[in-house]
């Protein structure tokens, strides 16, 4: 089959969490099962900086007053998977991604519909069309739309079916009602039924009802998103699409993320040999500036986007009682201002002790992924969480909430299986008792031996995933006609 994914991010293009990681991977593992993949992506400054690549068309976008024009751009063919870059300098010739200081840009309807026009655009190029398109996130949203309204009589698009992937419900796209006018849509689709949303246009939802299906990225988080809790104002709308609505978990690509091959160690290791982690261990600790590391205490890591998602408020509730103990804090992130002065703060009070780099860096990433004995993540909601596997591959058992995707990949300890330690409630408490249950494991060599080893065991590779995504394509390809056309009257 002939799949195109559009999305706002991908590694190695561009990345700011998990989203690029699933589209730089789960492509290849597809092109390895033979489909065509074509990744369509925007060209951001720091994508390919300074390169001069081919352009390979020239779109019009139907905006007014003005129409404005953008370039497509050879992403350069690879692992059977050809990545195409959106070029318009106008809309994405800028450092962030969709933030500058912390603050949305104003004109982000605008940003991505006009990357997803230039998709669709595009694609109209080609002598014939892709079995399906598979959007993600509320950034790749408006293609179904536009091809539920704008595009609704275009001959080329008839058969072309529309997957619709979550990655994370909490960002849905919402802009004022004037976005509709950015966006070039009719405004016939601002109703309860379409892309309103509380007064607002919200483009996730009309990614929801306008796609032939969805996913999202575990079991456990597709039913999550049902209910009020985890819904974020969307679940009756889920709801009412759940016959077209599955959990497929994200893979992880293990040729980036493996201790015995990672270029970012200084020694890589395997399960049948752990003396490199010991050094990675040494390694990490005096990077991150411990003095005469002792390497008999545990050292827990964290690698997170700073959010309100991540749990991380709990984490200053039990400082004290948890600082107490003989161990190390070892955690890089950036974000939310609160949350990287809360990192902060922890390190002045427990200097050497709780060692906090408030930056985004990927080899540092892979560094504490090797180097801590445990990694933590009390995520309040995970849609699937890539960090608690990379850990499982790299020998460091993770504490987890039981929420979403992490529920789903990792399984409690019992002193015989399991790969990691879990808790349930949404607390101080319950968080705490985890972590005492993983030190107390820890000092106890055997027992911590099969726990590393149970966690090294574990193949979360793509194939498997890789393989769901094919069979819903397949079921799409083959499904009969679209939905009724919308919101144009
Ligand atoms: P999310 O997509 O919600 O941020 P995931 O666990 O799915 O969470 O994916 C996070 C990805 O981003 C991982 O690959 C992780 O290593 C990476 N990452 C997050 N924060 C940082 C950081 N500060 N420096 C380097 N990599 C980071």
């Amino acid at each position: 089959m002939k799949i195109c994914f559009v999305a706002s991010e991908g590694v190695p293009f561009a990345k700011t969490g998990g989203l690029a990681d699933v589209v730089g991977a789960l492509p290849k593992a597809l092109a390895a099962q033979g489909h065509a993949i074509e990744v369509f992506l925007p060209r951001y400054r720091a994508t390919m900086a300074g390169k001069q690549l081919s352009s390979v068309a020239h779109v019009t976008l139907p905006f007014r007053p003005e129409l404005k024009f953008a370039t497509i751009e050879d992403g350069g063919q690879a692992a059977g998977v050809h990545p195409y870059l959106f070029n318009s300098p106008e809309y994405f010739d800028r450092d962030g991604l969709y933030q500058a200081q912390g603050q949305d840009y104003p004109d982000n309807a605008r940003r991505f519909g006009a990357f997803c026009l230039g998709a669709l655009e595009f694609l109209k190029r080609f002598p014939s069309p892709p079995d399906v398109i598979h959007c993600h996130d509320w950034q790749a949203a408006a293609v179904p739309i536009y091809l539920r309204s704008l595009y609704r009589e275009d001959p080329f698009f008839k058969n072309v079916r529309v997957m619709f992937t979550i990655h994370n419900l909490g960002y849905q796209g919402l802009f004022p009602p004037s976005a509709l006018e950015d966006l070039a849509l009719p405004a016939g689709l601002f109703t309860m039924q379409g892309i309103e949303f509380y007064g607002k246009v919200n483009l996730l939802k009309g990614g929801i009802i306008y796609s032939d299906f969805i996913s999202t990225v575990s079991r456990k988080y597709a039913e999550e998103i049902q209910t009020p809790e985890y819904g974020c104002g969307l679940e009756g709308v889920l709801r009412s699409r759940k016959d077209r609505l599955t959990g497929i978990l994200n893979g992880v690509d293990y040729d980036d993320w493996d201790p015995a091959t990672d270029k970012f160690l200084p020694m890589n290791y395997t399960a049948n040999d752990l003396r490199g982690k010991q050094t990675c261990k040494a390694e990490l600790l005096k990077k991150m500036g411990a003095v005469n590391p002792r390497l008999e205490r545990p050292a827990i890591g964290i690698v997170s986007r700073f959010a309100a998602q991540k749990g991380f408020d709990l984490i200053a509730e039990i400082a004290e009682p948890l600082m107490a103990k003989e161990l190390y804090v070892v955690a890089l992130g950036t974000g939310e201002p609160q949350y990287e002065n809360l990192f902060r703060q922890m390190a002045a009070r427990y200097p050497g002790k709780f060692l906090a780099r408030i930056a985004y860096d990927n080899a540092l990433a892979h560094q504490i992924e090797a180097g801590a004995d445990m990694f933590l993540m009390p995520s309040r909601y995970e849609p699937c969480g890539l960090n608690q596997i990379y850990s499982l591959k790299y020998g460091t058992p993770p504490v987890v909430r039981a929420t979403g995707g992490l529920d789903d990949t990792i399984k409690d300890f019992n002193g015989k299986a399991g790969t990691g330690f879990k808790f349930t409630e949404y607390s101080a408490e319950a968080l705490f008792g985890a972590l005492q249950r993983a030190i107390e494991t820890y000092r106890r060599q055997a027992a911590w031996h099969v726990i590393v080893q149970n966690a090294m065991s574990q193949d979360f590779s793509w194939t498997q995933s890789a393989r769901e995504y094919a069979a819903v394509y397949e079921r799409l390809a083959k499904s009969g006609v679209q939905g009724p056309a919308v919101g144009v009257g």
